[in-house]
């Protein structure tokens, strides 16, 4: 077993870092940052999308593992206390794992430029360089609604809980393979209408977005922007990789979101 560790630039992260590596030395676990079997963040859940995108050429040899060293976070199960229980889960591994879908972000450029994609494990937003977009949504070929407003965010199951849920989205459990749309400041009134509440599309469905005031976009893919010229369509769905996270222990889902979103029931 091969064992990548990312850790944020946080004193106490580095300090766990430090401590995990000379665990892993002890138990005769190789630490190898280039070719890994298993990646153990430390931080946050931004420290697990930093090295879900560091890793995402090679997800099909990778499962991940996150150590929290704040509060709670969605892809991080352990805290910097549990390092020698993680060590010897490590030692035992049998290569149990839980995967979850992500997010295919595909653009297609006007002319004969070749088409760019990207993946997101949170969500992807689509936004225009300042000022209001103007965009045509479709779903497969049903052109659904025109849409004017900030912009328009698109999430994975996981990300539902991220950005997606600020804008309004529902929180939908992980297991659920569905892309979530909702809308970041839409313009509503008797003109202009939009749907108005977010909406969850069936895992072969595809969300199409063909901006008509502008070919210059802002995309979002995680805590990723990319500046994106002469576009012509993104197209959004369930890409055909996933993510995969070791599992030596289950969390249940809706006390991951109480505790992180409710806190003290009375
Ligand atoms: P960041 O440091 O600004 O993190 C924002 C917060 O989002 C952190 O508290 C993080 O723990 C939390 N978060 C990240 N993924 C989550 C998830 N799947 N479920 C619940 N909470 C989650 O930004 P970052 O670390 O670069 O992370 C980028 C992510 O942050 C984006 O993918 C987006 O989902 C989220 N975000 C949310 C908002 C918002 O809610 N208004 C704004 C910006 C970014």
């Amino acid at each position: 077993m091969k064992v990548a560790i990312q850790n944020n630039d946080k004193p106490v992260s580095v300090e766990v870092a430090n401590k995990l590596r000379h665990l892993l030395e002890n138990a005769d676990i190789e630490i190898n940052q280039i070719n890994p079997d298993i990646l153990i963040t430390i931080g946050g859940d931004g420290t697990l999308l930093s090295g879900f995108h560091r890793y995402a050429h090679q997800l099909d040899a990778i499962r991940f593992i996150g150590v929290h060293t704040g509060r709670l976070g969605f892809y991080t199960d352990w805290r910097e206390y549990e390092l020698e229980s993680l060590v010897e889960s490590l030692k035992n591994d049998d290569g149990e794992s839980v995967s979850y879908p992500l997010l295919d972000v595909t653009v297609i450029y006007e002319g004969d430029r070749a088409e760019n994609n990207f993946l997101a494990l949170n969500e992807s937003t689509v936004q225009k360089v300042g000022g209001t977009l103007v965009s045509d949504v479709y779903i497969d070929d049903v052109h659904f609604e025109r849409f004017r407003g900030d912009g328009i965010c698109v999430s994975t199951p996981t990300g539902s809980t991220g950005y997606s849920k600020s804008v309004g989205g529902a929180v939908l459990h992980p297991r659920i393979e569905a892309l979530q749309m909702s809308e970041i400041a839409s313009i509503n009134n008797r003109v202009y209408r939009t749907l108005s509440s977010p909406l969850v599309i069936a895992k072969d469905e595809e969300i199409i977005i063909k901006a008509i005031n502008s070919d210059e976009l802002l995309l979002t893919m995680d805590h990723i922007t990319s500046r994106e010229s002469d576009v012509k369509e993104v197209h959004l769905r369930i890409a055909d990789e996933s993510i995969r996270f070791a599992r030596y222990r289950h969390l249940n889902f809706w006390d991951r979101v109480s505790e992180s979103f409710i806190g003290e029931k009375n």
